[in-house]
């Protein structure tokens, strides 16, 4: 069947006149003037939000007065208290983790994965550590590696004791099961049985993380040495003591709360975002 490219236009779109060609042109033009509208009326909402101090970052950069860069749908304030090559970013709201319900959250984006930032925590951590402390491996929580990384440099390039076979320290991640139970599959126990093993954690707010990774060291005949975190609310853990570059007494106003418990939910102020050790997803 001879079917030339012209009649099958004409099939498929049928006979166009000048002016059914017209009219799609002013429909296309509507079309783009809607989508217009729409767009600046959204920008037009962000703004008047932010014109009346709707977003959390107004209150806390009212509270500490530092800078703001915006990510996604909070803005960040960074508290330059301490250690300037090492700042500790926040935002205030109302914020739930699996175990708790936080009124800060603290942003470990940039400390986990820029490497000027990771060098610099590491640095604050090992002159934490005693010297005369054995490490072999580092069991990194919370995405914690690039700053685990820059301690396994570190405590070598001091001098710091190990005692496994190679004279180097382990930089090991855990799996989790469906459960949330650690597990170290065959090719990774070897850098856990028997070895000294320091934690490495974002953040130790109620330990349970913390507590289920000793227990984890301690079923792969491991031996836990310390933890370590960049914030932490607990000075101890399972009696060891939690070095961490930040504490409590840098945000005197955080709170954690259990789920139950948490006075903002009580009081009906919904959640601004969900946490967990990747980051953090907003409403
Ligand atoms: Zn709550």
């Amino acid at each position: 069947m001879n079917l030339p490219c012209k009649n099958v236009k004409k099939f498929i779109f049928g006979k166009k006149t000048k002016t059914d060609f017209r009219k799609h042109i002013a429909i296309f033009l509507v079309l783009c003037y809607n989508i217009t509208i729409q767009l600046l009326s959204v920008n037009g909402d962000v703004l008047h939000d932010a014109e009346n101090g709707n977003n959390i970052s107004d209150f806390i950069n009212t509270a500490f007065g530092g800078e703001t860069e915006l990510t996604m749908a909070i803005k960040l304030v960074e508290i330059p208290r301490k250690h300037s090559n090492f700042p500790l970013r926040v935002a205030m709201g109302h914020f739930a983790t699996s175990h708790s319900h936080l009124n800060y959250y603290i942003d470990f984006t940039m400390s986990k994965h820029r490497l000027s930032e990771a060098r610099a925590g590491a640095q604050l951590l090992c002159g934490q550590i005693p010297s005369s402390q054995i490490v072999d491996t580092i069991l990194c929580l919370d995405g914690t590696e690039t700053i685990g990384a820059c301690m396994a440099s570190e405590l070598t390039r001091a001098g710091y004791m190990n005692m496994n076979a190679h004279r180097t320290i382990y930089v090991v991640t855990p799996e989790y099961t469906s459960g949330s139970q650690i597990i170290f599959r065959d090719n990774i126990a070897p850098m856990i049985v028997g070895k000294h093993v320091l934690i490495l954690a974002a953040s130790v707010a109620t330990g349970y993380t913390v507590k289920s990774a000793i227990e984890a060291i301690r079923y792969y005949h491991g031996i836990p040495v310390g933890i370590c975190s960049i914030f932490a609310c607990a000075q101890e853990c399972e009696g060891f003591p939690v070095l961490s570059i930040y504490n409590k007494n840098d945000i005197p106003e955080y709170e954690s709360h259990s789920p139950r418990e948490c006075p903002f939910c009580k009081a009906g102020i919904p959640i601004d975002g969900l946490v967990n050790s990747h980051g953090i997803s907003c409403f």
